[in-house]
């Protein structure tokens, strides 16, 4: 039994995180204001330079020099690497003439901060706002003791699952309802006709075979290592572990809910809609409406897998997390990223891509070296 311990749940963000330290910057003209004027410089500059793109950056600075407050004020973007006020808008001109300001350049950070200590540290070069993130999904902001048993014993189940076939280590997917804690569907990749390993003692050393890498039956690790192979040795593109756990809750929800075919025409219409132009979603929307769906889930069959949490043993590749943002799943869970192909932090961010119309929690589960 593996002591509960050694295990770790870690959240992954939607942007890569950013050294504090390390922060973008861009250049800034400022000037020392005199504190009787501050409201109304401010309230001019905010009316002729609003800077939209640093609405997280205070327009003031306060400082305490020798007991003396001192305020300094924001006035526009300056160029990267000059100086010269020549590029300054009239209307700032005309401010900074009219107060006889003393302009100098500085720095700010380019972007809101995500972290408080991001903030701390921003706050070193200028004042900037800081709102901390907020989450929709239950659990991101912590596990309790009950929850993380859970989410552990899943992940276990997986990992098992992933080494299950001894000839041969292969990514295993399971999808987990978390209301009944019960596995929905599980499966492990499908992509390899040909199971067993090379033998180290075939004579032909040139074969891709005898060159694999480590953990080459790990689809998502190399997703287009279909395209490599001989016909004699077909790779099924598109089996990987977390697209047939999907096949195999459809199949689920098929038997569970044979009645309910209209549902699923329903359901899967709508899955079209939202993948269709603006314009055609535009004119389609009223056929489905998107409320009456999810309310639909809540009695009757689920659509697809609103809700549901997946614990996959390797961070899946693109085509596996677009599947998982189609299929509306709730929580990913994996436990080894993908360097060559991860598509939730390793080398893509899809939690992270605005243009998708959900978006999911991910998490990596640390598994103790004893357990792999
Ligand atoms: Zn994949």
């Amino acid at each position: 039994m593996i002591a509960i311990e050694e295990w770790k749940i870690v959240h992954i963000p939607d942007k890569p995180p950013i050294s504090p330290d390390q922060q973008p910057t861009v250049n800034i003209y400022a000037a020392v204001i005199d504190p009787m004027h501050a409201h109304t410089i401010v309230r001019k500059l905010n009316k002729v330079a609003p800077l939209e793109t640093l609405r997280h950056v205070k327009r003031v600075l306060k400082q305490k020099l020798e007991g003396k407050t001192q305020l300094s004020v924001m006035l526009c973007l300056a160029h990267q690497n000059g100086t010269q006020l020549g590029s300054m808008p009239d209307d700032v001109c005309e401010i900074i003439n009219s107060y006889q300001l003393s302009v100098f350049t500085t720095k700010v950070c380019k972007f809101p901060a995500l972290s408080k200590e991001e903030w701390i540290e921003q706050c070193k070069l200028w004042p900037t706002s800081y709102h901390p993130p907020t989450y929709n999904i239950e659990g991101i902001t912590g596990f309790s003791e009950d929850d993380k048993n859970v989410v552990l014993g899943f992940m276990r189940l997986a990992v098992d699952m992933a080494k299950s076939d001894h000839s041969q280590v292969v990514n295993a997917a399971v999808i987990v309802d978390p209301l009944s804690k019960q596995v929905v569907a599980k499966a492990c990749d499908c992509v390899n006709s040909c199971p067993s390993p090379p033998k180290e003692s075939s004579s032909d050393s040139s074969t891709l075979k005898n060159t694999s890498p480590p953990f080459s039956g790990v689809s998502c690790l190399y997703p287009w290592k279909w395209a490599e192979q001989e016909s004699s040795f077909p790779w099924h593109p598109l089996r990987h572990a977390c697209i047939v756990a999907i096949e195999e809750s459809a199949e689920r929800d098929k038997k569970l809910f044979p009645e309910e075919s209209k549902n699923e025409i329903l359901s899967s219409s709508s899955s079209m809609i939202r993948c269709c132009s603006p314009a055609k979603r535009q004119k389609t929307d009223n056929v489905v409406d998107e409320e009456a769906v999810e309310d639909l889930s809540k009695t009757t069959r689920p659509y697809l897998c609103t809700g549901y949490d997946i614990y996959i043993v390797w961070e899946p590749c693109t085509m596996c997390a677009m599947a998982l943002v189609h299929q509306r799943i709730r929580r990913i869970f994996y436990a080894f990223p993908n360097p060559t192909a991860g598509a939730l932090g390793s080398v893509h961010r899809l939690q992270g891509e605005k243009s998708l119309n959900h978006h999911y929690a991910v998490f990596q589960i640390m598994v103790p070296k004893t357990c792999i």
